[in-house]
């Protein structure tokens, strides 16, 4: 089957995680099953030989019934704070089954999220339902399409039962590949309860598999700050990608938050439509603590319990270690906000950076703002030239583009060098909520896939502006929802 399974994560304390085994289930049955995520894992999958038996086979493996081999399954002990709130959390619905080591020699946790209770369960009964793990499905596709880090999805299998929500709904369980599953909660859970001993472990195991550059940059005792600033930076560079594709999260607490720079954990999540700081997907929250506009200060904030969590080893006086790491998170604002910029004159062509480049991106944003414009369609039409929106029709963005082609003149860059450039920050094809849920419906309600594959088509070539991607200008993939719902749509677990 290709399996080169290694479980390191397993070899620290067993105070990190605790040893179980998915529960099984009646009737697996494959939906989905990411023959290329396979093929970059190394697993063996022929596509001529995945006949009906093959299937049957990777049903069985995908729902837990079947382990592969070097399997040594367990759950992963983790804290966090969840919408501000400290508490004791774990995998109460995921087992990781080991690391898979790649042709190309990476390793990538391969977890099984749906897979039965656990000691952390709590009072879940350890399982997912079909809808939810197939939009964690499409969208960790769209955002590895996209090129943003992201957890990744090799398979979706229905388990046969029924799960109880609000409503009775298939279960079913998601096959999750990551870099690693290692969280800010996790750090806070070996500070809360672990100590200092536990704290450096932890760190150390992190740094030695998500930072090595940071360890021969820094051998001695200041490298858990430099591993500090490292995680910060991968997450400003990621936050900033979010806010240039126009994802929202809808659920960045702490315990969902990577310490490898991936996007982890979706949930309530979308790709917002109309420009909005105060876009939320999310139906439980009502504060809008998650919203679009909120998501680098929310960063910010689980930077500086990550923080936290390393004091008793940034440095020996406690002082001192206060000192360094109000230090490195001091700098967040600063560095988020450079990557941003970069990201959003990319979007607008621009090359070199002028004083006056952050003022260009605050003020078309602003006038998207005020006329509810498209957020991924702006930016496709400002590539294009193909002006739709009521927008482009005003005064303000007259003027507005005045001076951007003033800005772009100074380049002395050919239009097609500079339209190049915007066709690669530019997504032409998103995943949109309102096709997202036609697709989860179908499969769910009415046992029809056909939705979900023509979406998961669409999404996965999200820079091709060519005559030759159909999808492109089909407005069943690029027309906002026209329904007048808020935005503050149920899309829960
Ligand atoms: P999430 O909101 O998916 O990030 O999950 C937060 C916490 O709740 C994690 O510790 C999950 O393992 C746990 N959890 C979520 N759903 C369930 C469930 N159905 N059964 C047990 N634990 C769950
Ligand atoms: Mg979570």
């Amino acid at each position: 089957m290709g399996w080169r399974l290694e479980n390191s994560y397993g070899q620290l304390p067993g105070f990190f995680y605790t040893k179980v085994e998915p529960t099984k289930v009646s009737e697996p049955k494959m939906v989905i099953f990411n023959r290329s995520l396979a093929a970059e894992l190394g697993l063996d999958v022929d596509p001529s030989a995945m006949d009906s038996s093959a299937t049957t086979e990777w049903a069985e493996r995908c729902a837990g019934n079947v382990l592969p081999i070097g399997a040594e399954p367990l759950a992963q002990a983790y804290a966090g704070h969840q919408f501000g709130h400290f508490t004791m959390l774990g995998d109460g619905r995921a087992i990781l089954l080991g690391e898979q080591m790649t042709p190309a020699g990476a390793r990538f946790d391969i977890q099984l999220k749906g897979s039965g209770r656990t000691p952390y369960s709590r009072r879940g009964d350890g399982k997912a339902a079909l809808g939810p793990m197939l939009r964690e499905y499409i969208i960790s596709e769209a955002m590895h399409a996209l090129g943003i880090p992201t957890t990744r999805s090799l398979a979706v299998v229905t388990s046969g039962e029924v799960v109880y929500r609000e409503t009775e709904l298939p279960g079913a369980v998601l096959t999750r590949v990551a870099s690693s599953h290692l969280r800010v909660g996790t750090f806070e859970y070996a500070a809360a309860w672990g100590g200092a001993e536990r704290v450096r472990e932890l760190a150390d195991y992190a740094m030695a598999r998500h930072y090595s550059e940071v360890i021969e940059r820094e051998p001695g005792e200041q490298r858990y700050a430099a591993f500090l600033r490292a995680v910060m930076e991968r997450q400003a560079t990621l936050i900033a990608q979010w806010q240039a594709v126009g994802f929202v999260h809808g659920v960045m607490n702490t315990d969902n938050m990577a310490i490898s720079g991936e996007t982890i954990d979706y949930g309530p999540c979308a790709f917002m439509d109309t420009y909005k700081m105060s876009t939320v997907f999310s139906s439980i929250d009502s504060h809008g603590r998650y919203a679009y506009g909120n998501q680098p200060k929310i960063a910010a904030w689980n930077l500086a319990r990550l923080a936290e969590a390393l004091l008793p080893i940034l440095a020996t006086e406690e002082e001192q270690a206060l000192a360094l790491a109000n230090a490195v998170i001091g700098e967040f604002p600063d560095l988020f906000r450079e990557k941003w910029l970069a990201a959003m004159c990319n979007k607008l062509g621009l090359s070199g950076r002028e004083q006056t480049d952050e003022s260009l991106v605050e003020d078309l944003l602003g006038l998207m703002e005020t006329h509810y414009a498209d957020y991924t369609n702006t930016f496709c039409e400002l590539t294009t030239g193909r002006h739709k929106q009521a927008l482009f029709e005003t005064e303000a963005f007259a003027s507005w583009r005045n001076r951007w082609q003033a800005r772009l003149e100074q380049q002395n860059e050919s239009h097609d060098v500079i339209q190049e450039r915007m066709k690669h920050a530019n997504p032409v094809v998103i995943a949109r909520n309102h096709r997202v849920e036609e697709a989860l419906a179908a499969a769910t309600d009415d046992d029809d896939l056909s939705v979900l594959h023509r979406l998961l088509d669409a999404i996965a070539n999200p820079f091709d502006y060519s005559e030759q991607n159909r999808y492109a200008g089909d407005p069943y993939f690029t027309e906002p929802s026209a329904s007048v719902r808020p935005y503050r749509t149920f899309c829960g677990t």
